[in-house]
């Protein structure tokens, strides 16, 4: 109802107790605790995964609790066999900062006619209480193959969290699913690839000095400058296959008489399946070089640190388990997602299709007043009921097992990317 341009905005009421309701209805209830426990990046989560595991464990799941630092924790649980095959359905917990500009609280859930208002509906606990919802209503004494409800912490950071969960997955024979499913706002539709992207912190070090002596003198900002600009110039390079760069930060030096002693830039670079970021980015580390060589002379120091990084996804569209599922949902493939995910870390880690799917849009997610419909929420359960149907009850053996040689179990989420100059 919207009355003189006001609308009219009420606060979500759960259930009474002891009402069954819908699967739906279940995740309506859940969304609303879920948004309830600020689970900001960086920030512990424990009290959203106690929730979980809680509802999981009563269904009659089995959990396995990967603690991360400071109250932060990955869960994996497990509904059905302990069984090659079936399907594994991901989120992350966090959230980014509420920030200012709501209209209403972003951590109690509102109702706005068919919105459905707070932080973290669209990205993505919407998701979550609906694979939680349907997959506590499932009649697992059926399944012949397991699902995998699988929660990580920190990816609004880099996809850092995931990377403990994924190192234990990976070395487990018996997390072998057919499919990944994450599920980021597409607004329902199946998503197939998204980009790569790896972020550094350069920062170099020296002995001040008076500005007097710049003309024969380099300083510790000017060698950091000199490096942004080549996170610059490449850039343009980068674009041309479908990347990207972007000097994030950038400070240093005290007083402008005095040659900086210390400065630091952070930059980031994305890319497509099929490009290199070390390729891309070989103009800036021969810039690193050159700045690495000016700071000796000073007896000063530069170090370079990769800070996080996740790979690109490049799912088929036509690889046989995107057919089946695009088959089984009746949902299109819209392609190429313009966000990264935690989708390719897991195609990475497990060797398998992954796919992204998830109620809400983008394009309101990481704002004020983020939501997800009525509307997209039912359909949710009602796809991932089928895709439950299909994947896991009698009659749905594993397709083909992945092939363990091909999985990736680094625990470090930047493998050999960590270095010193
Ligand atoms: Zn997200």
């Amino acid at each position: 109802m919207e009355a003189c341009g006001v609308r009219s905005r009420t606060n979500f009421v759960p259930r009474r107790q002891g009402d069954r309701g819908s699967a739906f209805e279940d995740a309506l209830d859940l969304l609303a605790a879920m948004v309830a426990i600020p689970t900001e990046s960086r920030k512990p989560n424990a009290a959203l995964v106690d929730l979980v595991s809680e509802r999981a464990e009563a269904a009659g799941a089995d959990l396995k609790r990967v603690e991360g630092p400071a109250g932060r924790a990955n869960l994996h649980v497990r509904f059905g066999p302990e069984a090659p095959g079936g399907v594994l359905v991901s989120g992350h917990t966090d959230v980014v900062p509420a920030g200012s500009g709501w209209t209403s609280d972003p951590y109690q859930l509102a109702v706005d006619g068919e919105r459905l208002l707070g932080r973290g509906t669209a990205d993505m606990k919407g998701f979550i209480a609906c694979a939680l919802a349907v997959a506590c209503r499932s009649d697992i004494s059926g399944w012949t193959a397991p699902l995998h409800l699988c929660l990580s912490y920190d990816e609004e950071i880099g996809c850092v969290g995931v990377a403990s969960l994924l190192s234990r997955l990976a070395v487990d024979p018996l997390v072998a699913p057919r499919v990944v499913l994450v599920g980021e706002p597409t607004e329902l539709t199946l998503c197939t690839s998204h980009s790569g992207k790896v972020t550094y912190t350069l920062r170099a070090s020296c002995d001040p000095g008076h500005s007097s002596l710049a003309p024969t003198r380099t300083n510790a900002l000017d060698q950091v400058v000199a490096v942004a600009r080549a996170v610059i110039e490449v850039g343009s390079r980068a674009a041309e296959v479908g990347g990207s760069t972007n000097v994030g930060t950038l400070w240093g030096g005290t007083a402008v008489n005095v040659l900086a002693a210390a400065a630091e830039v952070s930059f980031e670079c994305r890319h497509q399946y099929c490009s290199d970021p070390q390729e891309m980015l070989s103009g800036v580390w021969s810039q690193v070089e050159k700045a690495r060589s000016a700071m000796s002379k000073l007896e000063g120091g530069l170090e370079v640190v990769c800070d996080t990084r996740y790979p690109a996804l490049f799912t088929r569209e036509d690889d046989p388990e995107v057919r089946f599922l695009a088959d089984l949902t009746g949902r299109s493939c819209a392609g190429h997602l313009p966000f990264g995910c935690e989708a390719g870390l897991y195609a990475e880690a497990l060797a398998v299709p992954a796919v992204v799917f998830g109620p809400g849009s983008i394009s309101n997610a990481h704002r004020p007043d983020e939501f997800v419909t009525r509307k997209q929420l039912v359909e949710t359960c009602s796809t991932l009921r089928v895709v439950l149907d299909g994947y896991c009850r009698s009659g749905c053996p594993p397709r083909q097992a992945p092939d363990p040689n091909r999985r990736h179990a680094s625990a470090d989420p930047i493998p050999n990317m960590r270095f010193k100059t």
